[in-house]
């Protein structure tokens, strides 16, 4: 096109400015954006469908998770954030996923349901023994007013802490170090969610617990199935505990410090 006879206007002359090659990088860019935002809407898309069917329906052998403000919580919470690259394709899938270490992120079922049973309410404090990705203490912190993780492997630790960081929650406070012990200096705790299997309940844990308050803790061998068993400490003293059986999980084995299982 010849530039003299060109009619004037506004906006051609700035185009040229840019140049072909800022103009393409520009037209990258926005494409980018679009895609991203597709894929945001896709992954919101998985979880409702995840929500739907692997939590809110009845399936055989398992209850549906009914509470609301849970479920809600599994559709905010980006899961797909949590685990590699290679494996956001399965974020959204049934199962547990692998986290590095030996170590997995759970079924989202079982994050669930734990989080269901513990009652988590909105000025509640809560502790997690087992933080992994930091995926089960992401949806507690949308639950409760501050939510206290352990860690036992410290990359795992670190690298849970910069995402959640990354993703803006802000009432996580993640440490390292043997969570069979708790964390004394922020207890008590209404709520405390062990998400690696023991043989039995750390009586630390029953001590941290505020009367009213609720854990859950995967016991039994480490290498079979385990029972999922709810705690609930009573307002008379320390032995004031009820024991309840839920069902049968999965989990991998509470580690202690000194390198045993
Ligand atoms: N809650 C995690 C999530 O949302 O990704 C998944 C937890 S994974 C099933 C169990 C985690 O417990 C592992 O990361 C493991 O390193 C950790 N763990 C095992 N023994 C521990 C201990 N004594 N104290 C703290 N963490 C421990």
């Amino acid at each position: 096109m010849n530039p003299i006879t060109e009619p004037r206007s506004p906006i051609l002359p700035r185009w040229r400015k840019l140049g072909t090659r800022s103009a393409l990088s520009l037209l990258t860019l926005a494409a980018a954006f679009l895609f991203a935002k597709n894929d945001e809407e896709s992954f919101r898309k998985l979880r409702e469908e995840m929500v739907r069917t692997q939590l809110a329906s009845w399936r055989f052998g398992v209850d549906a998770v009914r509470d609301s403000l849970v479920l809600e919580a599994f559709r905010q919470v980006p899961r797909h954030r949590f685990v590699a690259e290679e494996l956001v394709p399965h974020a959204y899938e049934d199962r547990p996923l692998p986290i590095g270490y030996g170590q997995t992120i759970s079924q989202p079922y079982i994050v669930a349901k734990m989080t269901e049973l513990v009652e988590p309410r909105k000025g509640h404090r809560a502790l997690e023994i087992g933080t992994g990705s930091g995926y089960q203490a992401a949806i507690l912190s949308r639950l409760v007013a501050d939510v206290y993780t352990i860690e036992i492997i410290e990359p795992l630790g670190v690298t849970a802490r910069e995402r959640l960081t990354a993703l803006g929650y802000k009432n996580v406070n993640v440490r390292t170090g043997d969570g069979y012990y708790g964390w004394p200096e922020k207890a008590p705790f209404d709520s405390i969610v062990v998400t690696a299997a023991a043989n039995h309940v750390p009586p630390p844990l029953i001590e941290q617990l505020k009367p009213g308050g609720r854990l859950v803790v995967p016991i039994g061998n480490p290498f079979q199935t385990q029972r999922l068993v709810l705690v609930t400490k009573g307002g008379k003293g320390p032995r004031d505990i009820r024991v309840q059986d839920i069902m049968a999980v999965r989990f991998v084995p509470l580690i202690s410090e000194s390198g045993g299982k």
